[in-house]
């Protein structure tokens, strides 16, 4: 049965109502439609940009559609509608048009440097060989590669790009000649400052942007996906690495403290910045509504910050929303999110793709 919806649907301010004809939004009345919902503010749902349904609590690789399902669901009990997944070691394409499911886009596995990243997660490649696992990756993503820009490297004793400049540089050529969008994990400031001149469609942390690199990103259209909550994480890594590793330790803290200062001044050039919480692993899913409240403590305006984590998120990535013939998902708060962005804590009703979901 078609459904009806009233409130006011962000960004605008009027009371609004929407019909939903299986998967489709129409503006136009259709007769017999059950209300859902009367008041209280919509939005087309939450994305979670950055989030790991490969990746179990603790670390490992998922092992079973059914455990990265319930990870998903996790998501989309909080209100995440959409999910691009930043990499991983469990394939899971069986999941991709999941009615239960939010809407999907993947990353293959990460492209990571030998012996150096997480354990078990990336595919680990040679230089000579990242463009042909790039290229690998594309396929086995459905529109995204993750590139591990940097990681520690132990000799070193602090953080260091995966690879050469040519490299990193042909692994995002590689990516868009197979018709792919790429992405990086980027700590540090070098890894960070190639890719972005060589064209890299998205950076996921950025804690070493400076200020050449984010004008730079703001000329080409470079998105951002900060994962300010991984980045809170920093304290207890440089933590566990001081004894051995006090350069590293050191970098990871000045990288933490600066951060808050990239976010807003990547946001006040002009960077497109998303919302992604780093779900997976260490950190617990569910948590998109919390990486907003960070995006908005670090200055960035809370309507900002909604189309960041919502209509702007999900047009990026290639979801339309609350318009003629848009995509059926959608979110009801009791009140205006932009003048609190608790409120996204608590989700009225959740419609994915024309069914209700909760409460
Ligand atoms: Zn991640």
């Amino acid at each position: 049965m078609a459904l009806h919806v009233r409130g006011v649907v962000l960004p605008d301010d009027e009371v609004r109502d929407l019909w939903l004809d299986g998967d489709r939004v129409s503006l136009e009345p259709i007769a017999g439609a059950e209300t859902v919902s009367d008041g209280g503010f919509v939005l087309p749902g939450l994305i979670d940009a950055h989030c790991h349904l490969g990746i179990a609590p603790g670390g490992r690789p998922v092992t079973s559609l059914d455990q990265a399902r319930e990870l998903a669901l996790i998501d989309r009990a909080a209100g995440v509608l959409a999910i691009r997944d930043a990499g991983s070691p469990f394939a899971y394409p069986e999941l991709d048009d999941d009615v239960d499911l939010p809407r999907l886009r993947r990353a293959g596995r990460h492209v990571a440097p030998p012996r150096r990243y997480l354990p078990e997660i990336g595919v680990e490649v040679p230089a000579d060989q990242v463009a042909a696992e790039v290229t690998r990756q594309a396929a086995a993503g459905t529109g995204w590669v993750k590139l591990v820009g940097d990681w520690i490297d132990r000799d070193q004793g602090d953080l260091a790009p995966a690879w050469d400049d040519g490299t990193l540089t042909a692994a995002v050529a590689a990516a868009h000649a197979a018709g792919a969008r790429i992405t990086a994990h980027c700590f540090e400031e070098h890894s960070v400052a190639t890719l972005v001149r060589a064209g890299i469609d998205c950076v996921e942390h950025g804690t070493g942007l400076t200020p050449d690199v984010i004008e730079e990103m703001a000329r080409r259209g470079t998105a951002l996906v900060p994962t300010m909550i991984n980045i809170e994480t920093f304290g207890t890594i440089a933590a566990r690495a001081q004894e051995k590793f006090p350069r590293y330790a050191k970098h990871m803290l000045a990288l933490r403290d600066g951060f808050g200062s990239v976010v807003a001044a990547a946001y006040e050039a002009g960077v497109p910045v998303y919302v992604g919480s780093d779900a997976g692993g260490g950190i617990a899913h569910g948590l998109a509504a919390a990486e907003m409240e960070l995006l908005h403590a670090a200055g960035i305006p809370a309507d900002q910050v909604l189309a960041a984590g919502s209509w702007a998120g999900r047009a990026w990535l290639g979801l339309p929303g609350l318009v003629e013939g848009g995509l059926a998902d959608l979110t009801v708060y009791a009140a205006d999110p932009r003048r609190d962005l608790r409120v996204l804590r608590d989700p009225q009703l959740i419609v994915l793709r024309g069914r209700v979901i909760a409460p």
